[in-house]
């Protein structure tokens, strides 16, 4: 069986098929076998699994899914990609394509009707330019996950291990860090895609947690962790009294209560801190 990770042959698909790139919606083929038999080994796939790919593009990376699971679901929003992928996985039987934006997805229901509701793979080449929002809401929506394995712009990749008093601690290390434990795989030169994106690229697997690392109100702790990075010069406590349903003294007064300094600002805090801080106004503590 040929497999479509070469520039030849990948090549010969497009104009086969008249495909021209779009580059609204993120598509960089990959063209590197290599790295590709990288992924698909990370993800750690069996004949018992069902994967769900995000953004399929011609099929490179699910003709190898197809191979190692029992089941696999693409979602591509570019219909032109659609006979394509009719075309060159048509010698497999155990995959079906959904032709919808990921973020219009119920993965739920998907991962309730095709897994009795137990916790899926994801494995995508993501499209950079909706990573956040997506892994996002993979996570927040409580789709059940076992891993995601993924490929992503280096620069997000780092940002999701950072610590406290990192320039690029945020948001998104946070909450990669609530909901799982994430490893670096490798990192992907531009040469290793057609057409070539203008930024480095790494593979990550984020191995889900089965119970969060801290003991809090979910909700709230991430309404003071947005609030807290979205005002990020400010100083913790005139950060949170915009847009939180707490009064500045409040505030002031769980600040106190956690020990933390009264000019300390979001940044400097882990996990454990804002934990501690959801926690107090919660009134749990
Ligand atoms: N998996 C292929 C590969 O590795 O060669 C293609 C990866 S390419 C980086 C991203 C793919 O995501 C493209 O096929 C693109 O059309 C698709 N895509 C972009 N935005 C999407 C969205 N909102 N929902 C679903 N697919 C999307």
């Amino acid at each position: 069986m040929a497999y479509l990770s070469n520039p030849t042959y990948t090549r010969a698909v497009l104009e086969a098929h008249g495909f021209s790139f779009q580059k609204k919606f993120g598509q960089n083929f990959l063209i590197d076998g290599n790295i590709l038999d990288s992924i698909i080994d990370a993800a750690g796939i069996t004949k018992e699994d069902f994967v769900l790919e995000i953004g399929p593009g011609i099929g490179t990376m699910t003709q190898r899914l197809c191979e190692e699971a029992r089941e696999v679901v693409a979602v591509e929003i570019d219909s032109k990609l659609i006979p394509i992928l009719d075309d060159t996985l048509s010698t497999y039987k155990n995959w079906s394509v959904i032709n919808q934006d990921i973020l219009k997805v119920d993965i739920n229901s998907l991962a309730r009707e095709k897994n009795g509701g137990k916790p899926i793979k994801v494995v995508a080449n993501l499209p950079y330019y909706i990573t956040t929002p997506i892994i996002m809401g993979l996570f927040e929506s409580h789709v059940p996950l076992e891993s995601i394995t993924i490929m992503i712009q280096k620069e997000v990749a780092d940002r999701m291990q950072e610590g406290p008093g990192s320039k690029e601690y945020g948001a998104l290390s946070l909450a990669v860090q609530y909901y799982s434990t994430p490893e670096i795989v490798c990192e992907v030169p531009p040469s290793c895609f057609m057409p070539q994106p203008k930024v480095s690229s790494t593979v990550i697997r984020l191995k889900t947690h089965s119970k969060p690392p801290v003991d809090c109100n979910e909700k709230l702790l991430f309404q003071i962790i947005r609030a807290s990075f979205n005002q990020r010069r400010k100083t913790l406590q005139n950060g949170l009294s915009n847009g939180l349903k707490y009064s500045k003294e409040e505030i002031a007064a769980a600040i106190e209560k956690c020990g933390f300094a009264p000019t300390v600002r979001g940044e400097v805090l882990s996990l454990e801190d804002f934990a501690k801080l959801t926690n107090v106004l919660d009134q749990r503590d």
